[in-house]
């Protein structure tokens, strides 16, 4: 059977920005048959996320992470519906996703490896799956419960850097519900800040490319930051932690700024601020959400219960078509838009 793939064309080089031309579409064929244990699915969604920057080097910097090869077809998160089965669990119509998704139209992939999908509890946005009732959503939650110690009641400010991107738009919200007082987030335009704002519940935004981010800061958190969630590392993430108090927590979701850098993970602070960090027992452990599996369903279902409720404001920007995709990570590593990029392949 004929497919269409997207495959790694070139590697941007350690140091290099990510272009969509390091990827290339191209026609490819699957089995005509499908073998027992093993699902014909055709691709619905597909996911682009910061970690791949590391996927494109041939050292991935982290030995939970495999680095795609070139001319091979490159993966990641994606949601596909089951068109034929011969694995015991999964049926014709089943909606499915798996975190190693083969960025390509139809698929043959080994049933157990697949977890089926409930659209009801998105109100049928698969996509969804993908973002805020998937692992984007997981690792917002359990960055903030696993290493955020908010308590509510205890008055806590938090900071979200990358806060319009995915992970941060989540989780400033979760701030939020689970109890802090108050949530400021950094980003990148003054359209994203004001959406924070208005539709996603921050008390304030500071968009980080204009004006003086530590005067900002400090007037929007006058009782100091206990909270921050830093999705981007570098200068923002030193500036907020010059502001944080004894005994505060950094959640380190990401370091977005430092991908493109052949700098070890997690990049070291600099000396004065690790010295702050130090003085003031600020806690910055590494945060991992594979490492939280366990806690998964739980997890999900605290989300979707949300997104329902209407409790979790989600944003999505969907790209049409496999073609597409190197383009929608490219626009995506220089910021894109707010919320989670998903490519969409049916059309
Ligand atoms: P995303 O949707 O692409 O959002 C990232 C945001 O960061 C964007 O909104 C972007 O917009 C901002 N940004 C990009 N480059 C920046 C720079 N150089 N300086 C400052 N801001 C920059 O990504 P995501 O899926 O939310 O992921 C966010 C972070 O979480 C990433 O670092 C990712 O690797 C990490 N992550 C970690 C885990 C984990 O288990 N620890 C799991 C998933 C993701 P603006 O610049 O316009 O604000």
């Amino acid at each position: 059977m004929i497919i269409q793939r997207v495959v790694l064309n070139s590697r941007p080089g350690k140091n290099g920005v990510p272009v969509a031309e390091n990827f290339r579409l191209e026609q490819s064929t699957i089995a005509d048959t499908v073998q027992e244990g093993q699902v014909r699915v055709k691709t619905l969604y597909l996911s682009v996320d910061p970690y791949m920057r590391c996927r494109m080097n041939e050292d991935t910097g982290s030995d939970y992470l495999q680095p795609w090869q070139l001319s091979q077809v490159a993966d990641g998160g994606g949601i596909g519906v089951v068109e034929e089965s011969k694995h015991k669990n999964l049926a014709k119509g089943d909606f499915v996703t798996s975190f190693t998704w083969p960025w390509q139209t139809e698929a043959i992939l080994d049933g157990d490896l697949l977890q089926k999908l409930v659209p009801q509890l998105v109100n049928g946005r698969l996509s969804y799956f993908l973002g805020a009732a998937g692992i984007t959503g997981l690792t917002a939650l359990l960055g903030v419960r696993e290493k955020g110690h908010v308590a509510a009641g205890a008055n806590q400010t938090m900071v979200v850097s990358g806060a319009a991107g995915a992970c941060g738009s989540l989780a400033g919200q979760i701030g939020h519900l689970e109890g802090c007082s108050r949530v400021v987030g950094i980003a990148g335009t003054d359209e994203k800040c004001s959406i924070l704002v208005q539709e996603m519940g921050f008390d304030a935004a500071i968009n980080y490319k204009k004006g003086d981010v530590a005067k900002q800061l400090r007037e929007l958190c006058p009782a100091g930051v206990d909270v921050y969630f830093d999705n981007v590392g570098g200068d923002i993430s030193d500036t907020v932690i010059s502001q944080m108090n004894q005994n505060s927590h950094i959640i380190l979701c990401g370091q977005i700024s430092q991908y493109n850098k052949d700098v070890p993970y997690p990049p070291p602070l600099p000396p004065d601020i690790e010295k702050i960090q130090k003085e003031r027992n600020i806690t910055r452990e590494r945060f991992l959400v594979l490492n939280y599996m366990d806690k998964q369903e739980a997890s999900v279902l605290q989300l979707c219960q949300w997104i329902q409720e209407g409790k979790l404001k989600v944003r999505e920007t969907v790209v049409e078509g496999l073609a597409n995709i190197g383009a929608a990570f490219q626009s995506m590593m220089n910021g894109g838009n707010i919320g989670k990029q998903i490519v969409s392949v049916s059309k």
